[in-house]
């Protein structure tokens, strides 16, 4: 769709392996680009379901190198770069993410020569095996076919440099929080977007004074209280949590339900759960949800 913005949250989990909330993925797709934020586990056959050639993604964005948001990538670059239908790269990958960002794009070509050599390597284009790093910082860190991507700086943990990215194009725009404690440059880089797609955790209240959920993982996440005060500060037209961390009593965690509850008690405007293979279309009529992608469509 000309002028507008498509998000198709590819990936809506944390490190817990989980079927149905894969690691860290978003796909952004707008002026032709497919754009794809964060590759944790799973990545590449979410792409596949939503029909997506691997090799086909113009420029992977990593908010930091927690392996929940990285795992994937090994996968998305190496079938990437397979001429069957699913791969077929042509050109080189860029990936942009915090300093570091060439140590992981080296390791991984690395890791992957022991491939390249047992496969028929005259089949592949020598470029289509090489990751590019870009390292960034904040501002804007790619601007193609009208498509801006700024990167603003977020608070994770005291010793990762972690980063959220704004994408604006054709006057629509879409913010991801990335992983983050509450964080007034989310609400700055998110004031007048249309979607704010926002990390959220929460304790289940049978383990709410437990030292290591509260004092070690809440601090580099957002409760769903915080996340209500960033939306009630930048007020999107839609707000969306993601990377939904249930710390657990016992077995179970709390409820998406009443994470949500706890957050719409101090937001009035609209926030949904996302859900792996949610899209959400950003056009002339606003924003358009549908709970999950036709899946398995055919790749050209
Ligand atoms: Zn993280
Ligand atoms: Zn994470």
């Amino acid at each position: 769709m000309p002028g507008s913005i498509v998000v198709t949250l590819l990936g809506t989990g944390t490190p817990q392996p989980d079927i149905e909330r894969f690691g860290s993925a978003t796909l952004v797709q707008a002026g032709g680009l497919n754009l794809l934020f964060d590759a944790g586990r799973g990545a590449s056959l979410r792409l596949t379901q939503v029909g997506t050639r691997l090799g086909a993604i113009d420029a992977v964005f990593l908010t930091h190198f927690h392996s929940d948001h990285t795992a994937g990538l090994a996968d998305v670059y190496s079938s990437g770069y397979i001429p069957g239908p699913f791969g077929r790269r042509e050109t080189a990958l860029p990936i942009y993410g915090p300093e570091g960002v060439e140590e992981l794009t080296e390791g991984l070509m690395m890791a992957f020569r022991g491939d390249l050599r047992e496969r028929a390597i005259k089949a592949i284009p020598e470029q289509s095996t090489r990751l590019v790093p870009h390292q960034i910082e904040e501002g804007i860190v790619f601007e193609v076919n009208g498509v801006k991507v700024s990167a603003f700086g977020t608070f994770h943990h005291e010793f990762a440099q972690t980063y959220g990215y704004r994408i604006d194009y054709a006057g629509r725009s879409v913010v991801l929080s990335g992983d983050t404690a509450a964080d007034p440059r989310v609400a700055d880089a998110a004031v007048g977007c249309d979607v704010l797609v926002h990390e959220v955790a929460a304790i289940h209240e049978s383990m709410a004074d437990n030292d290591f959920f509260k004092n070690v993982v809440m601090k580099g996440h957002t409760s769903p209280e915080e996340a209500a005060a960033i939306f009630q500060k930048t007020r999107p037209k839609l707000a969306v949590f993601t990377h939904i961390v249930q710390l657990p009593g016992g077995q179970v965690g709390p409820s998406v339900e009443s994470i949500l509850e706890r957050a719409r008690a101090h937001f009035e405007g609209d926030i949904i759960a996302g859900t792996d293979l949610m899209v959400l279309r950003l056009g002339e009529d606003g924003v358009e949800v549908s709970p999950r992608a036709a899946v398995a469509k055919a790749l050209a």
